[in-house]
């Protein structure tokens, strides 16, 4: 017995999670087909420059178009697809859907969009992952320098050191990387210094338990100011009121992004916010 059967075993028999294990289990074998069936689409969610109150760019963010269960977030999807490993396709589908979607924004009016894509650790390590993002600028002709790949903090500092190798002849070429979900993970000020980085998100639960409370802006006021300091440029997530917006700028935090500007949509829809920002 292979311990891939023994795997689908216990799944099965367990006695006191049969429903979850099966559930699980039928999840896997619908994602086989999310890819062959066209079920994935990728949203777009803008990235506001809060200084010039311009467009700065996007960030892709995967959803699934569940025959039965209807439109997906990742958060139900993405941990069962890491375990699986196919999280590796579904990043490289949604790579390659946001460079297309971006380099067809550039022909239309909106030529110099940055595109944000986040990348998983499973997908960055792979062998292949430099190749398959050169092929897929190539493919799609879109510029390196419009391109940033996201990855999250919330990585352990080994693996963070063991991306940034990786990334590096990525970066040298142009495309930009930013740190997502700041304030989360691991990494020490020291660390982050030397991480080869050009964009840092700071995560959304700091500016959101900023709202009326003075210790938390003062937390908010004192991450960005670091950031600053390290000459990274800012990007605050999850801005959703006018006094987190203004908070954030005054200490000169660079980009927004959040429900305030819009939420993550659908590419068409996208389409009309880009052209009422224009
Ligand atoms: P993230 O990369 O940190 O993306 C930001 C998340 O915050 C998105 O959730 C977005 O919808 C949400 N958000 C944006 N503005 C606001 C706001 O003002 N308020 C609140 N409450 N939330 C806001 P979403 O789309 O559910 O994605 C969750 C996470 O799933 C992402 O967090 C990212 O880590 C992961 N993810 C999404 N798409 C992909 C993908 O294509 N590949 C990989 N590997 N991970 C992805
Ligand atoms: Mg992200
Ligand atoms: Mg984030
Ligand atoms: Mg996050």
């Amino acid at each position: 017995q292979t311990k891939d059967e023994g795997r689908n075993n216990h799944y099965i028999f367990e006695s006191d999670d049969t429903d979850y294990s099966l559930d699980k289990l039928i999840f896997e074998s619908d994602m086989r087909r999310m890819i062959v069936f066209d079920q994935l689409e990728a949203y777009y969610q803008l990235q506001i420059d809060v200084q010039t109150e311009k467009v700065y760019g996007t960030e892709a963010l995967i959803r699934w178009n569940h025959p039965e269960k209807g439109l997906l977030t990742p958060n139900v999807f993405l941990p069962i697809a890491e375990e699986t490993g196919f999280i590796k396709e579904i990043d490289e589908w949604v790579l390659r859907n946001a460079c297309q979607q971006t380099q067809e924004w550039r022909e239309n009016g909106y030529p110099d969009l940055t595109i944000s894509v986040n990348v998983s650790r499973p997908f960055f390590e792979s062998v292949r992952f430099v190749d398959k993002v050169l092929a897929i600028l190539e493919e799609t002709k879109l510029p390196p320098q419009q391109l940033s790949l996201e990855i999250s903090e919330n990585t352990k500092i080994t693996e963070l050191t063991a991306a940034a190798r990786q990334l590096l002849p990525l970066r040298d070429i142009g495309i930009k990387i930013s740190l997502d979900d700041f304030g989360t993970g691991y990494s020490s000020i020291g660390q982050l210094k030397r991480f080869p980085i050009d964009h840092l998100k700071i995560d959304k639960s700091f500016v959101q338990e900023s709202n009326g409370n003075d210790t938390d802006a003062e937390l908010v006021k004192f991450i960005i100011n670091m950031a600053k300091s390290l000459n990274f440029n800012i990007v605050c997530e999850g801005i959703e009121t006018e006094e987190q917006l203004k908070l954030i700028r005054e200490e000169g935090c660079h980009y927004a992004q959040g429900y305030f500007y819009g939420k993550p949509v659908t590419a068409n829809e996208c389409e009309e916010l880009l052209a009422k920002w224009r």
